[in-house]
Parts: structure tokens; sequence; C-alpha cells
């Protein structure tokens, strides 16, 4: 057994739109429009850089993004 710790080969078809990263969003406190050059996806956290607020990436099916104050 090779020391395969995570599957790294899922099936990357088209439109999958969990898999979408984003490079910049707008806070879901202070309203402040943050870049984020390392990009985060669903279910990543964020920090505001105005407010400090850390907040919770959702994608939604349709590829839309929310916050979740956490
Ligand atoms: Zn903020």
């Amino acid at each position: 057994m090779a020391g395969h710790g995570w599957s790294d080969d899922d099936d990357e078809k088209g439109g999958d739109t969990k898999d979408k990263k984003f490079f910049e969003f707008d806070c879901a406190s202070c309203n402040a429009n943050n870049p984020w050059p390392d990009g985060f996806e669903d279910e990543d956290e964020v920090i505001c850089h105005y407010c400090g607020s850390t907040l919770e990436a959702r994608v939604s099916d349709e590829g839309k993004l929310k916050f979740r104050e956490i």
C-alpha cells in the first residue's frame, strides 16, 4: 500500500460550481470589498481586512457566493 492519503483524482466534469475559486469577496458585515489573492472556495474561511469579521464561504449550487459569520 503506497501512502495515498487523499484522493486527488476526482473526475473534473465541467460545471461543477463547488470547485469554483474566488479571489475577492464583499464582507457580509461591513460590505467592504476584500481581495483574496490566495483564492478561496466553498467552506473556506476568510477574514475581512476592514472590520475583522471571520466569514465562512458558502457556494450555492448555482455558483453564487454567500457568507456566514462565525
Ligand atoms: Zn467587514
